[in-house]
């Protein structure tokens, strides 16, 4: 079966009564027949059969060994920090997601320690590997100027030099449907299913799917012990939306890559637009291993004005009146953010220009609306400029 088939079929309908839409097991306990012996339920903290099909679901989908659903992103991204131990460290991408990076800073004071370097340059981070480093945390790719890391590579590279590295990819900005990274040699992917995964920005949850029995016995361990886990009606609604997500991100993908190209001309003709980042373009820095490694190009485009000013941004994010003005992405739902003042707001200034986030910079998530309406009504908020 194709990618699209085995998506829909791998959620089974209910063994008791056919239902063909995933039943919602509200409940914390189950009844069992003498102490111990019950149907493989005892506690909903560590185990449920809704969230047991949406697990299934993003195993299958990520190609792995077994998955771990969480209440939100970052609960899944704080369970994997937690495998790690006192004086551990970890090599993360520089541009890695705020939320991420908070975490790990705050993770500090246990005394393990992150190393935030470019990774797209593979060489960077080869360079850094020492017997310390036990885990490298990659994003691509990344919020929001969309750098690429070659995930095979830098797999297949850093386990030569250090064997027991865990590598991580947050594959929240591509979904299973453009990249799979354990198939490119990483051992734990995570997902903020908050974004594409549901899809329908309705919901707050986080995946983790991993390779093998090892990593899922020490995550389910730090999972059932910490007890961030997805509620059943959550799980129903991530298992609802998922069903929809090749057609959504092939949509999505379109939408990007026409505005992308849109902005792209619109810079040509020297009108306000200074830079468009989209890994689709052929003039993206890392475009090639973007074709390489993911099946389409995603749904997020970003942009800067030639007036390079919070200003000037200002004027064309409250303008849109299709792109809605919000945080967040990967909903049916266009949207428009700026960064400086929105997603990176407590980010130190210096960092965020280093990354690229200049004072201008748009971020645009796209959606599944007609993309002539969606040009349209990026270009009458430009006119405005
Ligand atoms: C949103 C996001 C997260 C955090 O997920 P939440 O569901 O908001 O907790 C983590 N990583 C990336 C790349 C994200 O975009």
């Amino acid at each position: 079966m194709k990618e699209e088939t085995k998506l829909i079929h791998n959620i089974l309908s209910d063994p008791l009564t056919g239902s063909i839409s995933t039943p919602i097991y509200q409940t914390s306990t189950y009844v069992q027949e003498s102490p111990g012996i019950h149907k493989g339920f005892d506690y909903t903290r560590t185990n449920n059969p809704t969230r047991k099909i949406l697990e299934n679901l993003i195993t299958h989908l990520e190609n792995g060994y077994a998955s771990l659903a969480f209440s939100s992103g970052l609960a899944a991204v704080d369970a994997v920090v937690k495998l790690l131990q006192y004086k551990d460290e970890i090599l993360a991408i520089d541009d890695i997601y705020g939320g991420t990076f908070r975490l790990l800073n705050l993770y500090k004071k246990l005394g393990i320690i992150t190393h935030f370097i470019d990774t797209t340059c593979s060489e960077n981070i080869l360079s850094m590997i020492t017997p310390k480093i036990k885990m490298i945390w990659l994003e691509t790719p990344t919020n929001p100027t969309l750098k690429i890391s070659d995930i095979k590579y830098i797999s297949n590279k850093s386990k030569k030099l250090n064997s027991n590295i865990i590598i991580v990819v947050d594959n929240t900005f591509s979904s299973p449907a453009i990249q799979n990274p354990l198939n490119l040699g990483a051992d734990i992917v995570i997902h903020s299913a908050t974004k594409y995964l549901a899809g329908h920005s309705d919901v707050l949850a986080g995946l983790i799917t991993v390779k093998n029995a090892d990593l899922y016995e020490k995550l389910k361990y730090i999972q059932n012990s910490t007890g961030g886990v997805l509620s059943p009606i959550d799980c129903w609604l991530t298992i609802r939306g998922c069903q929809t997500l090749y057609l959504r991100i092939k949509k999505q993908s379109y939408n990007a890559f026409k505005i992308a190209s849109f902005l792209e001309k619109e810079k040509i003709k020297n009108t306000c637009i200074d830079q468009v980042y989209y890994p689709g373009l052929y003039n993206h820095k890392n475009h090639f291993i973007a074709k390489k490694q993911q099946r389409y190009f995603g749904g997020i485009v970003s942009f800067s004005l030639k007036r390079d000013t919070i200003e000037e941004a200002k004027k064309v994010v409250i303008a849109t009146k299709l792109f809605k003005l919000a945080e967040s992405l990967g909903g049916t739902k266009s949207l428009i953010c700026h960064p400086a003042t929105m997603t990176h707001k407590s980010t130190p200034i210096k960092i965020r220009k280093k990354a690229g986030i200049n004072n201008s910079l748009i971020r645009l998530s796209l959606g599944i609306e007609n993309i002539e309406d969606l040009i349209k009504d990026l270009k009458n908020s430009l006119n405005l400029l």
